[in-house]
């Protein structure tokens, strides 16, 4: 590590709370699937920001859209209208196939948001006593980091001393739809489920075939909102618009962030039919930045972004080019148990238990040779590098994965 880096570490140690385990890396420069240190050292992008950056670091057309709106008008607050606004909510429902959207800022409050429409429709359209909704989740959720979203997690840490917890969740078995119906067909006061179509933070778990589409024929039969968290999953990842789209369900409530700014300027949206959206009243939720001119004109074009350069499809096709090279590796080397993923959203099971460090260590010699990656869950180590990256690129980020391997033997 340079003295420059190790400085800069030393200060966010010094002075900032430690409330991330970061690699020792410090970034300064991005472009398109690569980004660069402070000694000038250049590094594939594996993480992607947690698939924000799906359009590559710094795009110019959003960063153009970005700073263009950012010389002419940057805040209103919602007190007053503004030009944006109404354009990019008609361009984004229509994008993807609804009434209406309710900007946000963040993953985390979108979800919130979602789980508060949820609430509301069921009291006031659905009929359920006060109180009284549960909303349904799954096991190795993750949704955010907000009091509300942790008190259905399974991560102890992150939930240990920070109760009393939000009521109303029954959290039930991913990937199982017997599950659901089972909790459905006893308890009347059901009023959304909430899931992830891949399971992103848990490790990339991807359901089996039909699961999404199952699961939102039982809650369509129960009068039940599907609520999909697509934040991780959505805006091409996974080799389609949305991961919904692998199976044709469309969920009643839409959770996107991340990517859907391509990772330029904190833009969330919660998108709905109006039966649902329209049980919110002014005055009952918002968000100073919520809608804001700067989110509105960068995720237009980050959108625009999308189509343009048919990122979907290059998701589709390299992740399998990908997928393909990861399991060559794991069949020439034990290191590997398991590649997984769809899309450019893949992980790799490395051959250890959750608590070893081995993975942390592998990262670590990724980065030596120039790939940025991150452990998630213990032993699983995410591959999602910006949807722009070409095929001869993931070739030479499989001989730095496999090189990397090599030196563990
Ligand atoms: N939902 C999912 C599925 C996520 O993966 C994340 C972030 N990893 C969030 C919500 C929370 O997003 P944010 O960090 O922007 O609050």
């Amino acid at each position: 590590l340079s003295s420059k880096s190790e400085a800069l570490i030393a200060k966010e140690n010094q002075y900032g709370a430690h409330n991330y385990h970061p690699l020792p890396v410090v970034l300064e420069r991005g472009e398109g699937v690569y980004v660069w240190d402070v000694d000038g050292k250049k590094y594939y992008d594996f993480l992607s920001a947690y698939s924000a950056v799906n359009q590559g670091h710094c795009h110019p057309k959003i960063v153009g859209a970005m700073v263009k709106q950012a010389q002419t008008l940057t805040l209103t607050s919602r007190a007053f209208h503004n030009d944006q606004l109404g354009p990019y909510e008609e361009y984004v429902t229509k994008y993807f196939g609804f009434d209406k959207v309710l900007p946000m800022n963040t993953g985390a409050e979108a979800v919130e948001t979602a789980l508060k429409l949820c609430r509301k429709w069921a009291y006031e359209i659905k009929g359920i006593p006060e109180n009284e909704a549960q909303i349904i989740v799954c096991e190795n959720n993750f949704h955010g980091r907000t009091t509300t979203i942790i008190s259905f997690s399974n991560d102890e840490s992150a939930r240990k001393n920070f109760g009393p917890f939000t009521a109303g969740f029954i959290k039930i078995p991913y990937d199982d739809v017997e599950a659901l119906e089972n909790v459905l067909k006893t308890n009347k006061n059901i009023a959304g489920f909430l899931v992830e179509p891949i399971q992103g933070e848990a490790g990339v778990y991807v359901p089996a075939e039909g699961y999404l589409a199952k699961t939102k024929a039982l809650c369509e039969a129960h009068n039940v909102l599907f609520i999909a968290d697509e934040v991780q999953t959505g805006i091409a990842r996974t080799g389609k618009l949305l991961a919904v789209n692998h199976e044709n369900v469309q969920p009643d409530i839409l959770i996107l962030g991340k990517a859907i700014s391509g990772g330029v300027y904190p833009v969330s949206a919660v998108l709905t039919n109006d039966h649902i959206m329209n049980v919110i009243k002014p005055g009952q939720h918002g968000s100073t930045f919520g809608g804001n001119p700067i989110a509105a004109a960068v995720a237009i074009a980050a959108l625009e972004v999308v189509k343009e350069e048919d990122l979907a499809q290059n998701a589709a096709y390299l992740g399998e080019v990908l997928r393909t090279g990861l399991n060559e590796i794991a069949s020439r080397n034990s290191l590997i148990t398991l590649v997984r993923g769809k899309g450019l959203l893949n992980a790799i099971v490395i051959n250890c238990d959750e608590e070893s460090d081995l993975a942390w260590n592998i990262c670590m010699k990724f980065s030596e040779y120039g790939l940025l990656a991150k452990p998630t869950h213990g032993n699983k180590i995410r591959l999602a590098p910006p949807l722009v990256i070409t095929e001869s690129q993931i070739q030479e980020c499989l001989d730095i994965i496999e090189r990397a391997l090599n030196d563990f033997r």
